[in-house]
């Protein structure tokens, strides 16, 4: 281990050959499919004569205003779940943290969306009918075809919007919130009948109907197969049993999985998967673990710090004890690498992947930095595997335990607080265009060392990350 005052100045290397394309064809291929469905669904709208009721200047044109606003919340509403359903193309085009974000921002777009559609089509044809507001939404509740089953569904994605707003997500445990999410599909599945039975757009011609049908299908059928069918298919196949459970530092747990034929899940350093493991009641409630070390041969290790019941459990698992996994998922991996140099940052048990990337990618002596954030040394997880890093492949590793500072750079501990940030990561890597720099701890502690590096000259796509939260 090394300290800040021992750092030897590195020579320049040339930067390692691009190894981006793939993710950046996925990325590519992501963001057109979203594009190019959304303005199908305007040209949906278009071609209803959308346009023409908007300049009538009647009760029409907030009808076909409401019209176009929850055609796109269906839209939103529609990527909202695809997002979370563990699409390839959209899990290796965004990321898990690029995704998280996408999601929220959808979810409440669509929302807002929603509330629109509602109080516009009602208006809309209070104006046009010379009714009572209240009488023409209690009309639309009874008369129209699956208007109370819509009704429903709009209670359950408004308890599931209230619930996931930062406040009330405080102060709710994860599981509870987890539960009541969860109640967003059967929203999402209740509005269905009302749009395709009832809405103009969805009826106005075949190719319209059959546009609606085909994506909701879509979206049901990924769902159910990325997350429900492919997990028990794989694990099945696998046949994954733990092999040993063991002490990871003060607080935490390594628990080694094995299989049959693991290396053809195709998991990378760097990636998580969700965990099962089926040791009694409970089992079901799955957990997202990052592999912490390279995952080539059959096995996969991950590493957990105890935070809560979930994570105690590991430490009670007994081998062969069966595991059903999800993933593997997260594309912080040695794929995005562009410089030749590597500068890793972990928090925590945000050490964990990054000493997987470290076993798994390509440098020499010096050319690999590890800084890790602890309480204490003693509560660092695979200091045993990074000490062995250090030795056979010369890794430099930097330790910062301590409290937080209470002032100036909030990623550094208090014994490190007269630093600047940016000048840290100078004195602690020289010079930073050489290097790719992996992020993983909590989102505040990584937003931190984010702005002290883009400070620095560190370009955006040379920092990849993977926050342990959602
Ligand atoms: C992509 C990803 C990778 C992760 N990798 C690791 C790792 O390698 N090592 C490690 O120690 N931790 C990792 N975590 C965090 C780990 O999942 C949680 O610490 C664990 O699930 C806590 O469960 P618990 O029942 O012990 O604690 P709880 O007391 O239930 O929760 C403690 C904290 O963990 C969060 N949490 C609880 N359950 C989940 C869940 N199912 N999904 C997401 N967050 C949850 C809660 O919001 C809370 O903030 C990762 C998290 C994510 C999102």
């Amino acid at each position: 281990m090394a300290t800040l005052t021992s750092l030897a100045p590195v020579p320049r290397l040339v930067a390692a050959p691009a190894r981006r394309l793939r993710p950046a064809l996925w990325h590519l291929g992501a963001v057109v499919l979203i594009w190019a469905t959304s303005l199908f669904v305007l040209a949906l709208w278009v071609s209803g004569a959308g346009v023409q009721s908007l300049l009538a200047v009647d009760g029409d044109t907030l009808t076909t205003l409401g019209r176009l606003t929850g055609l796109v919340s269906a839209n939103l509403l529609l990527y909202q779940v695809l997002l979370m359903a563990r699409v390839p193309v959209f899990e290796r085009g965004f990321g898990r943290d690029a995704m998280t974000r996408l999601h929220r921002l959808v979810g409440f777009w669509s929302f807002w969306l929603l509330l629109a559609h509602l109080v516009l089509i009602t208006v809309g044809y209070a104006i046009t009918a010379h009714a009572n507001v209240l009488v023409q939404a209690w009309d639309f509740i009874w008369d129209y075809p699956g208007m109370l089953l819509a009704t429903a569904g709009t209670g359950l994605l408004i308890l599931v919007v209230v619930t996931s707003m930062r406040r009330s997500r405080r102060r709710l445990r994860y599981e509870s919130w987890h539960l009541l999410h969860l109640y967003g599909y059967l929203g999402v599945g209740l509005s269905i009948p009302h749009m395709l039975w009832t809405g103009a757009d969805f009826t106005a011609s075949v190719g319209a109907t059959f546009y609606w049908w085909a994506l909701w299908a879509v979206t049901a059928a990924c769902v159910l197969w990325f997350r429900v069918a492919m997990p028990l298919i794989r694990s099945a196949r696998h046949g994954l049993r733990v092999v040993d459970v063991r002490a990871d530092g003060q607080d935490g747990i390594a628990v080694r999985v094995a299989g049959r034929d693991v290396h053809r899940l195709g998991a990378r350093a760097g990636q998580f998967f969700i965990w099962r493991f089926l040791d009694g009641p409970g089992w079901t409630r799955g957990h997202p673990f990052s592999l912490a070390a390279d995952p080539a041969g059959d096995e996969l290790t991950i590493a957990a710090r105890r935070v809560g019941d979930g994570t105690d459990r590991l430490a009670e698992l007994r081998p062969g004890t069966r595991v059903m996994v999800e993933g593997p998922y997260g594309h912080m991996t040695g794929e995005r690498r562009t410089g030749s140099r590597l500068l890793m940052l972990g928090a925590g048990a945000g050490v964990a992947p990054l000493v997987a990337l470290l076993e798994s990618e390509p440098y020499a002596p010096g050319e690999a930095i590890l800084v890790t954030r602890d309480h204490s040394a003693s509560h660092g997880l695979r200091r045993t595997e990074i000490d062995r890093l250090a030795v056979e492949r010369g890794l430099v590793h930097y330790t910062l335990p301590g409290r937080r500072a209470t002032s100036g750079t909030s990623w550094v501990p208090a014994t490190h607080a007269q630093w600047d940030g940016a000048q840290l990561l100078q004195r602690i890597a020289g010079d930073l265009s050489l290097y790719d720099v992996y992020l993983c701890g909590p989102i505040p502690w990584m937003q931190s060392i984010r702005q002290d590096l883009r400070t620095a000259g560190v370009a955006a796509e040379r920092i990849h990350s993977e926050a342990f939260a959602v």
